[in-house]
Formats: C-alpha cells, sequence, structure tokens
C-alpha cells in the first residue's frame, strides 16, 4: 500500500507504454483490481473541475476498492494504522462518528464489517481527507518506515526489562507500594504517528516530570522575560531539593524543587490573578489537557496528602524562597506550596506524557490536534533547560551519552524529546541512585545507540547509527521512476548518471520490466546500445508478460533496435 500513490503517478507514463490489449494488475488483500481503472481515476483527477477533496476521495476509492467495487473498513482502517496512526486520532474523529452512524443505519454490528460504495466513502472520510492522505502517502512523514522503527522499540523494551536493578521512591507509601515490575513505553511523533508497548495504560502520579509543563505555562502566558525574573537558567549541581539560591538569590533553575515552587506561584499570582486557586487548578488541568490531546488526566488525592505529610524540606525552601523575596507580591505561601503538591499528584499514564512531549517535539503544537498550545519560543526555553538540568544529578552524563532533552520524577517516568520528530515517555518505578528510572534511562541509551538521535550526531555522516527520518524505501521507488523516465525519454545523459551512481541496471519495475524494456519500447538506440555494451545488461530479462526487450522492439516496429538486439 506505502507506494500505492506513488505508483499512481508513476502510472501516468506507465499506463502509455504497456503492449496493447494488456491490462495492469495489482493485487491487493481482497483480490485483484484492474489498475487501468486507477489511470482512469488519475485522468479524473487531471482534467474533471470536481473540488480537490472530491478528486483525492475518488482517488483513495479507486484504490481501496475490491473486486466488488465497495472498499472493505476493516482492510483501509488497517493499511492506515500501520503507518502509526491510531483509530483514536482525534483527527480522525468524524470520520470514525461517520462509520459509526452508518453501522447504525445499516444494522452492522461493528464498523470493521462495512464495505462502503463511493458515495458511502466519500460521505464517511470526506472530512478527514487531508491527513489520510498523509498517512497513506507517507511521503511527508517524520518516520516513513514506522513498522520498522517500532520493532526496534520493541527491542530495547525487552532488553531493559530483564534489568531489574535499582528500587522505587519510599519516601511517601503511594509509591513505595507501587509494583516495580511496571514498565511502559509510549512515543508519539511530530505527525502523530504512535506507539506503545508495556504498561502505558497504568495511571502514575507525574511528580517532577511535570516540572517542565508547569515551566511552559509560564513562559508561555508570562514571555520568558518576567518569568526569568524569578528563576534562574543555570544547573545548579546541587541535589535538587537543596536549600540553595543562586548569587542573585534566585532558585537556579525551574527544574529543581526551588524553581518549581517558584513557578506555581507565577502560576496562581501572576496569571488572572482573579481566579480561585481552585479555578487556577482546573485551568493548568486544562492545558495539560490541551497540550496531550485530551489524554488520560487524573488527580491522586492520597498522593497529594502525603506529599503535604513529608514536606519539611520542601517547606523549608519555601520560607527560605519568602525570606529573600523570591515570590511575587501578594503570594501565599500555603497556597502556592498546596498547588505545588497538587501538581505533583496529576495522574497520567505512558501514553499522556508522550503526547506532551509531542508537542514539545513540534514547536508546542499537539500534533494530534494541531492546536498552537504553548509558543515556539517557550518550547524553545523548555527544551534548554530540561537538556542541562532535567535529569537530577545525572544531567550532565545524561546530556553527553543521549543528548536529548528529557526530564524524569520520582514516581519512575521520563518525559523525553526529539525535537522536530518524537516525544517519547517511559516508566518503570525502579530508580537509580540519582532518583532516574534504572530502565528509562537504559532505554535512552539503546535509543541513540541505533539512531542518530543525539543533539549532536551528524545527520549527513553518522555512519554506524541509522536515521529513521530518511525515506530509504521512497527514494528508492523514485530512484527507480526516474531512470524508467529517462529510458522513456531517451535522455542517455541521465541514464550515465544512474549508472555511474552504481545503480543496478537490471533492476526491474512492478510489472518485471528493466530500463532495456522501456529503451527498446520506445527505439532509443542510443540508450539501447550503452545500457547493452557499457552497462551489459541481461537481454534475455523477460517481463510479466513474458517478453524480452527485443520482443518489445519488434512490437511496436523498431527495427534498428531489433537489428541491434539480435546482433549483439
Ligand atoms: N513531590 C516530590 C518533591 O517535591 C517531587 C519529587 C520528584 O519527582 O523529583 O519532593
Amino acid at each position: 500500500m506505502k507506494f500505492a500513490v506513488d505508483l499512481l503517478t508513476a502510472g501516468r507514463y506507465l499506463w502509455r507504454k504497456l503492449p496493447p490489449n494488456r491490462a495492469i494488475f495489482t493485487q491487493r488483500k481482497h483480490g485483484f483490481q484492474n489498475a487501468g481503472q486507477q489511470s482512469l481515476s488519475f485522468r479524473r483527477f487531471s482534467t474533471s473541475n470536481r473540488h480537490f477533496g472530491s478528486e483525492k476521495v475518488a482517488i483513495l476509492f479507486d484504490l481501496f476498492k475490491d473486486n466488488q467495487g465497495t472498499v472493505p473498513v476493516d482492510v483501509f482502517l488497517q493499511d492506515l494504522q500501520s503507518t502509526g496512526f491510531k483509530k483514536s486520532d482525534p483527527r480522525f474523529k468524524k470520520m470514525i462518528d461517520n462509520l459509526h452512524s452508518l453501522s447504525r443505519e445499516l444494522g452492522e454490528t461493528s464498523i470493521d464489517r462495512l464495505t462502503l460504495n463511493e458515495e458511502q466513502f466519500e460521505k464517511v472520510i470526506k472530512d478527514s481527507v487531508i491527513i489520510i492522505s498523509q498517512a497513506l502517502q507517507n511521503s511527508d512523514i517524520v518516520i516513513p518506515d514506522f513498522p520498522e522503527f517500532c520493532k526496534y522499540v520493541e527491542n530495547f523494551y525487552f532488553k531493559c526489562k530483564a534489568n531489574t536493578s535499582g528500587k522505587p521512591a519510599e519516601y511517601i507509601p503511594q509509591l513505595a507500594k507501587v509494583n516495580p515490575e511496571y514498565w511502559g513505553v509510549s512515543l508519539c511523533t511530530v505527525d502523530g504517528q504512535r506507539f506503545s508497548i508495556g504498561d502505558t495504560k497504568v495511571p502514575f502520579t507525574i511528580q517532577s516530570t511535570g516540572k517542565p509543563i508547569n515551566y511552559a505555562i509560564a513562559l508561555s502566558e508570562l514571555g520568558s522575560e518576567v518569568v526569568h525574573k524569578y528563576v534562574g537558567q543555570e544547573p545548579s549541581g546541587r541535589m535538587f531539593n537543596e536549600l540553595v539560591l543562586d548569587q542573585y538569590n534566585k532558585p537556579h533553575n525551574p527544574m529543581v524543587n526551588a524553581g518549581a515552587i517558584v513557578i506555581c506561584s507565577l502560576l496562581i499570582n501572576l496569571i488572572e490573578p482573579n481566579l480561585a486557586v481552585s479555578e487556577k487548578f482546573e485551568w493548568v488541568c486544562n492545558y495539560y489537557k490541551r497540550m496531550s490531546g485530551s489524554e488520560y488526566l487524573g488527580f491522586n488525592n492520597a498522593t497529594f496528602l502525603s506529599e503535604k505529610e513529608a514536606a519539611d524540606r520542601n517547606y523549608a525552601i519555601a520560607y527560605y524562597l519568602k525570606e529573600y523575596k523570591c515570590f511575587p507580591k501578594n503570594a501565599v505561601l500555603k497556597d502556592t506550596m498546596d498547588f505545588y503538591f497538587q501538581l505533583c499528584s496529576l495522574e497520567v499514564n505512558c501514553e499522556t506524557v508522550s503526547s506532551i512531549a509531542a508537542t514539545l517535539a513540534n514547536g508546542g503544537i499537539c500534533p494530534l490536534t494541531n492546536n498552537q498550545v504553548i509558543t515556539s519560543s517557550s518550547v524553545r526555553d523548555v527544551l534548554s533547560l530540561m537538556h542541562s538540568c532535567g535529569m537530577y544529578d545525572f544531567s550532565g552524563q545524561f546530556a553527553f551519552n543521549v543528548g536529548l532533552p528529557t526530564k524524569s520524577g520520582v514516581s519512575g517516568s521520563l518525559m523525553v524529546v526529539i525535537p522536530n520528530v518524537m516525544g517519547i515517555c517511559c516508566w518503570s518505578p525502579n530508580l537509580d541512585m540519582y532518583g532516574n528510572s534504572v530502565r528509562g534511562v537504559q532505554f535512552c541509551e539503546e535509543l541513540v545507540s541505533v539512531f542518530n538521535f543525539h543533539q549532536y550526531d551528524n545527520l549527513r555522516h553518522s555512519p554506524h547509527k541509522t536515521d529513521p527520518r530518511k525515506r530509504k524505501a521512497t527514494a528508492k521507488a523514485s530512484e527507480m521512476s526516474s531512470v524508467l523516465f529517462a529510458a522513456t525519454n531517451g535522455d542517455i545523459k541521465e541514464i550515465r548518471r544512474f549508472y555511474l551512481s552504481g545503480m543496478n541496471m537490471n533492476r526491474k519495475d512492478y510489472d518485471g520490466r528493466t530500463v532495456l524494456h522501456i529503451a527498446a519500447s520506445e527505439g532509443h538506440l542510443n540508450v539501447v546500445c550503452f545500457l547493452v555494451n557499457v552497462c551489459k545488461v541481461d537481454k534475455t530479462i523477460k517481463d510479466r508478460w513474458n517478453n524480452t526487450a527485443l520482443d518489445n522492439a519488434l512490437q511496436f516496429g523498431h527495427q534498428d533496435v531489433v537489428d541491434f538486439l539480435s546482433s549483439n
């Protein structure tokens, strides 16, 4: 399916080149389909004055229809999901709602059992046609070979699962009693391709993984200048919960407790100060929701109460901050602290955090809704500080080894951002001596050992690493169509260039036709001579209709080519 749309384009000229009375057949899961129809639909695409969206719908319909002339919904949805897009993606909501109402109308028990005629198909997909085309063409998608990428992720996941070292945090019962075996990884790309493995739906409290999110909200609402009047941008080089300020008597950064507590006071007092704290809590939750594209968000009251109970150090920090006038005017210490504990006690799962991370990877636009939730300059600031300060006292080593902006929390989660590519959440409660999830850190190390995701990996010359952003398959397919084009046009210079670049000149297209077949059909003797004499191509290769290049030259009456091929 991946190349279907490319094939459609290539089909425009290849169709012309077919021997007369031969039909091209493309096999699909539900039988055979006459590709002549694709060509027809292409004609419809280029000549009619139908609305652009309707034309796309017509092409999609032709691509998916089976030999009964209807589109089986299960096949259509499976192909769509194989590119990493989920049925639950908010961008498909209208389409799925349409399918449900149609299945109710037709008395069908499940949408997967529906088969759609063209009119029904158009009605169902018309509001989602852009995202569907993007998914199926997959040429504009950040990880083109998504299933292949996910296989690696799965492999890393199981490698890390074997690592049972570390132990969960013990300072409050809600964290101490969590099952240490939990292990989940979710990812969401900037195009909204998603993959999850393990315990990715199990809720956990966000704890310090929420600090960059709260900082992002404050930045986006107040701007960097205002926020950084109250909090610095330097790694502290000290414990995350230490009672220490920088040389200007400000908390070092928003990722340590002192800085995060100050951020809470800014959220309460400087943004819509008339809102009651209860309303401000809802207001912040709404931000989280929008950043995650409405993934799961809850609140764990037991954790909140425990956090308050076990908060001597945090209160000490708060009084220290108060003494040094670190809070804005009107800040009420108790409200600020409660708010801080509440935000630590927000409940999320791996899918929530990965989609928030994807919003950060995508310049503040949630990939699942296309809404700009955080300003892009704020995202840049957040990522910079996640990179230098996000992993407690391990931040320097992590930035060195992994090179990805990441924030961890005491419940065992890691929010990892690969800017312009994807967001990842790893969650496993066993922590190392720094307070970071053991499996989470290992997963990141595995990831950058295979892929060139480290901030300072070179994108063009990393011979030992893979770039999953590259369109290997598409590049190959378009190389093939280019060389066939060159053969059609008798463009010997282009053919020479492909030969010099090391291309296998015996490569066949979908119908088993080689460059030589095309050049012979068109009667380009100079190209045929070059292919035979210089490239030493195999003249005996037969296409799917059992024809050699010589047969084609005969069929199309190119006597000079016939003479050359028969005598050489
Ligand atoms: N609630 C914890 C505290 O403030 C957060 C710890 C963390 O995740 O780093 O101490």
